[in-house]
């Protein structure tokens, strides 16, 4: 099936076509956006592959529509950037990769938060410098500590299970609570009192109408002072890293670019890292979204039933 890869990387090309390889679909890799002025590339396509920063709002849809996309493939978990609903009502199917390694994000959120309450990052530039100073670098043990999981889907529940393994005590949050992360050791009690408890809070649930800005000065003012956020979900959701400015709040980080004012201020803070939403990236879980990519655009070419549809359309 000709299908116009949006956002396409040099690794996307070379991994999806490699995933492609048996498929043999007509791949167009198109470095840009989707975006309603490069909407026009995907002409003569059946298919579009997007990833997550791809405009798929309904104007885009419609484009496309029109002449003649019917599927939207997105290369990732999250699908805040289509409107499924309109989608939809265009007649056109949505599949996303509803299941791939999560244990790269659970991971990579372990890793952000050993980071920042070690200061590994600011250490390591200090060295570069020839500054082995201690002063400022210290951190505490997370040995003892509660860590706030909001979100205990897939990537929560293992960034739990690692947390446990780390002789944290462990609090939930979700809105269809699992009784398999009770049975991990996890406790579920209101959002609230998890942020009140909490000496890490990690989100892990999708960026909809009801999550966006889940952590807003509101909320933060409830946070103990000195814990540290961990945001590997969405932009939109908090800002990645939160040390005691308690009134801070920001948006979208996930979608900004180096120019923007907030993620400027963001990185020149010492307390916070900001990484360019890198948590899914590992050989596994690329394998897994280009497979199923490739698998998803088959099965709508066969008429197969879409295994991974989004919800909502
Ligand atoms: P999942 O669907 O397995 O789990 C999400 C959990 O969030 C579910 O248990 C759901 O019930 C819960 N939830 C939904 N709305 C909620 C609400 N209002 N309050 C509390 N909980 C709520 O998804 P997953 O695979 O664990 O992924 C979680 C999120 O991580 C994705 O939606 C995506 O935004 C993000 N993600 C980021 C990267 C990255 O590279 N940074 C990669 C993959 C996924």
């Amino acid at each position: 099936m000709k299908t116009a890869v949006f956002s396409a990387r040099r690794y996307d090309q070379s991994l999806l076509s490699e995933a492609n390889r048996a498929a043999g679909h007509e791949l167009l890799f198109i470095q840009d956006r989707l975006t309603p002025e490069t909407a026009a590339l995907a002409r003569g396509c059946t298919a579009v592959c997007v990833f997550v920063n791809d405009c798929v709002d309904a104007e885009v849809l419609q484009l496309l529509a029109d002449q003649g996309t019917r599927l939207v493939a997105t290369r990732s978990t999250g699908y805040n950037h289509i409107d499924a609903a309109a989608a939809q009502r265009l007649g056109m199917a949505v599949v996303r990769v509803s299941d791939y390694s999560p244990h790269s994000v659970a991971e990579f959120a372990v890793g952000l938060l050993l980071a920042v309450n070690r200061k590994i990052a600011r250490a390591s530039m200090r060295t570069r410098e020839g500054n082995f100073e201690l002063e400022g670098l210290m951190g505490f043990d997370l040995h003892g500590k509660t860590v706030g999981v909001i979100g205990t889907g897939k990537i929560g529940s293992i960034f739990a299970r690692i947390m446990l393994g780390f002789g944290c005590t462990v609090l939930g949050h979700d809105k269809h609570p699992d009784p398999a992360f009770e049975q991990l050791g996890g406790r579920y009690v209101p959002v609230h009192e998890l942020l009140a408890g909490s000496d890490v809070i990690s989100l892990h649930c999708p960026l909809t109408e009801e999550t966006h800005h889940i952590v807003d000065a509101a909320s933060l003012s409830h946070v103990k002072r000195g814990a540290i956020l961990v945001n590997t979900s969405r932009g939109g959701l908090a800002i990645d890293v939160y040390e005691q400015e308690a009134s801070l709040f920001f948006q979208d980080l996930s979608s900004t670019i180096i120019t923007d004012d907030v993620i400027q201020r963001l990185v020149s803070f010492p307390n916070v890292i900001v990484t360019g939403h890198q948590a899914f990236f590992t050989v596994e879980a690329i394998g897994q979204i280009m497979a199923t990519t490739v698998d998803s655009i088959t099965a709508f070419e066969r008429g197969a039933p879409l295994l991974n549809r989004v919800p909502g359309n």
